[in-house]
């Protein structure tokens, strides 16, 4: 969309926070009610916009409501894993309307391509979408065209976006999968329409993305929110990476497993199984999972005291043992939160997995409305 800055901050105002009437909008942005009518009338004209006119309302009135038609326009996302690849299409107002799920036969960059290209064609729907995000774990950011290092798919220097435009005919943005979610939590999440946030996704591994003041910290070289290795106590379990009490040897699935497999002296013990083990109180498994929570409490609170969120937002695949630990959760966030302030508003969203391809097409529709 080729939109002013102005109209795209009133687009924007309407797609987080929207029906809004034309008065409140005016209002929240600090425009004359004529110039927000200029601002208005095209994306209306293109439908982009519509009015919503209640039983009494009058089309045009500053209080008839406005909203986006989310059919306007459609986005793709692909979240790419060492396996596999996830891929979904979503509505200009970040609905999911369709996904698939393809298997990656190698990491070779043209087949990696070949594929990513197979599912965007894959995704049914009237039209095409407007542009593709494609997110993976690892440093890359949307100012890059390129992806600088995946450990995970052993990448240096491939110039992913350039060539997934060049297989799809679409416009291509690259994401850092955390950060791809962050601004998906950030319009349409559990932090939606907040400026100042926090996401934290536990599972496999440990992320975090960060909103201050509505912007997405990106950090230099595409790299910010590394909370993976912090650490908690040096007298915990050792990471992979030779780190005794970082966070990841404490929280991350992996990590609970091999702890829960030693400590129960059950060798093939999966993370769902050692999470039911304490949800039916074996105190084995509830002290693994308490340490996990008073750590995850630790994280939290560390990140409060640095940026000050109006909330923290918790998901990831293994954010449901949440309910497990919370109390000792609960009490590592308050303790270790600083002494002049309140423990922050912590909100658990839950999650499914196409939720990271969300994130990449949310990301796409970022970069369609030139929305940094
Ligand atoms: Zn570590």
């Amino acid at each position: 969309m080729n939109l002013s800055p102005a109209a795209r901050a009133v687009f924007v105002e309407l797609l987080v926070h929207g029906p809004l009437s034309r008065a409140e909008v005016a209002r929240r942005l600090e425009l004359s009610p004529s110039v927000l009518t200029k601002l208005t009338r095209p994306l209306l004209a293109e439908g982009f916009l519509v009015e919503e006119p209640g039983p009494a309302g009058v089309p045009g009135r500053p209080s008839v409501p406005l909203r986006v038609e989310p059919a306007r326009r459609a986005y793709a996302g692909v979240k790419l894993t060492d396996s596999e690849l996830f891929a979904v299409r979503t509505d200009l107002g970040g609905a999911v309307t369709a996904e698939v799920r393809l298997p990656l036969e190698g990491h070779e960059v043209g087949r990696v391509v070949g594929r990513i290209a197979e599912a965007v064609a894959l995704l049914p729907g009237d039209e095409p979408p407007a542009a593709v995000g494609v997110s993976l774990a690892g440093p890359v950011s949307r100012a890059d065209a390129l992806v600088r290092h995946s450990p995970f798919l052993g990448w240096r220097e491939v110039p992913l976006a350039g060539l997934v435009t060049a297989a799809t005919g679409l416009p291509a943005v690259l994401e850092n999968d955390v950060r791809a979610l962050t601004a998906a939590v950030h319009w349409f999440g559990a932090a939606a329409g907040r400026g100042t946030f926090a996401l934290v996704t536990i599972g496999e591994g440990l992320g975090c993305g960060i909103v201050v003041d509505d912007r997405l910290l990106v950090g230099t070289a595409g790299v910010s929110g590394q909370i993976g290795h912090l650490a908690i106590d040096d007298r915990g379990p050792i990471c992979e990476r030779g780190h005794r009490g970082c966070a990841r040897a404490y929280l991350a699935s992996p990590s609970i497993r091999r702890t829960a497999r030693a400590a129960l002296d059950r060798p093939s013990l999966t993370f769902e199984q050692a999470l039911d083990l304490a949800r039916r109180g074996d105190p084995v498994a509830r002290r693994i999972f308490d340490e996990a929570g008073l750590a995850l409490g630790r994280i939290v609170a560390t990140i409060a005291n640095l940026i000050g969120p109006e909330v923290v937002v918790l998901s990831g695949e293994a954010v449901h043992m949440h309910e497990v630990c919370e109390a000792a959760f609960e009490a590592a966030l308050g303790e270790h939160t600083h002494w002049t302030s309140e423990p922050v508003e912590v909100r658990v969203q839950p999650f499914a997995f196409t939720e990271w391809a969300r994130g990449a097409a949310v990301v796409a529709l970022r970069h369609d409305l030139g929305v940094a």
